[in-house]
């Protein structure tokens, strides 16, 4: 009889796993090039020239080189090796285009600093970020000039897509809460089926995946993570903070969410049901909490304000004040 030979786990697949790091629960940010390497990806997917599983099964397979790169390291060469596969782009006119924009970068003047400064033995080379050489920043760049020319993307929608993260979209899922809050019925419309219930507010989800809205109650609370990576729904709520991401949170929170919560300051009555739910490519969650006392007769602005990123993942609840 034949077998099924069980696949090993590879590096990425921790939830559940023994961590006992304590969560930094601050959020780190990101870099431009870190921006624009996210950007690269959303607009991929948007042109549907990729898909969230064919990215992540390249990372799965990084094996030893998973644990010497960072997040969007990982990410920016699974978009390149992904776009590769697909024939969006050949290796040859991928690795010229690299060498070409290093060149660009190189050709930079260095800059000669007045004296004294605490960098006066270094030539210093300023980029147009400020941040300096990345060859992942170069890779990403040279894809998106090779997709711009074969007509796949624009710039202009790489440009809104970065823009779209710095303002609209981390404060839109505050806005579909706060209407939750105000209209029973909406909340009702938002649990049964929430894409439309959303859409209703004018908001575009572009091709974001599922969306499932989560209803905390007295009894029970719903808290969010993606074990796999990251999935979140970013045309909701931005990009997902550094703790989201981090080994501590994704291995954690499935098996001990309530001494993950307290590392947030959310401490949660002993008979409170606290449900996690793991998030994929396919789908994505956001948290409805419980509208706090105290806020009656506030207005949308005054809730939205509130009603904040940790609450809609879950690791906290809103108060008033
Ligand atoms: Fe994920």
């Amino acid at each position: 009889m034949s077998s099924i030979p069980i696949q090993p786990m590879g590096p990425h697949d921790i939830g559940g796993q023994p961590d006992h790091d304590p969560i930094d629960t601050t959020d780190h940010g990101m870099t431009y090039w870190e921006k624009h390497a996210n950007a690269m990806m959303m607009v991929a997917a948007a042109n549907k020239l990729t898909i969230t599983d064919e990215r992540r099964r390249y990372i799965e397979g990084l094996g030893e080189r998973y644990y010497e790169m960072t997040y969007f390291e990982r990410h920016s060469e699974a978009l390149a090796n992904a776009l590769c596969e697909r024939g969006h782009i050949d290796e040859k006119n991928l690795s010229d285009r690299k060498a070409e924009i290093t060149r660009r970068f190189e050709e930079t003047p260095t800059l000669s600093l007045p004296e004294p400064s605490e960098h006066q033995h270094e030539d210093f080379k300023e980029d147009e970020t400020a941040e300096g050489f990345n060859d992942f920043h170069i890779l990403n760049l040279a894809v998106q000039e090779i997709l711009q020319e074969k007509k796949l993307i624009t710039a202009e929608e790489v440009r809104a897509m970065i823009e779209g993260f710095e303002s609209d979209y981390p404060s839109r899922g505050a806005k579909v809460v706060a209407r939750a809050w105000m209209d029973p019925d909406y909340h009702n419309r938002l649990i049964e089926d929430a894409r439309p219930a959303i859409e209703e507010l004018g908001i575009d989800l572009g091709r974001q995946a599922r969306i499932i809205a989560l209803a905390n109650t007295p009894t029970v609370h719903n808290a969010v993570v993606c074990t796999l990576c990251s999935c979140y729904p970013r045309f909701l709520m931005g990009h997902p903070p550094t703790w989201y991401k981090s080994r501590s949170y994704r291995s954690r929170l499935v098996h001990e969410p309530r001494a993950v919560l307290r590392e947030f300051g959310t401490e949660l009555p002993e008979d409170t049901t606290i449900r996690v739910h793991d998030s994929n490519a396919d789908m994505r969650y956001i948290v409805v909490p419980m509208r706090p006392e105290g806020t009656e007769g506030w207005t949308s602005e005054q809730l939205e304000e509130i009603i904040t990123r940790d609450c809609l993942v879950g690791v906290t609840v809103p108060v008033a004040g």
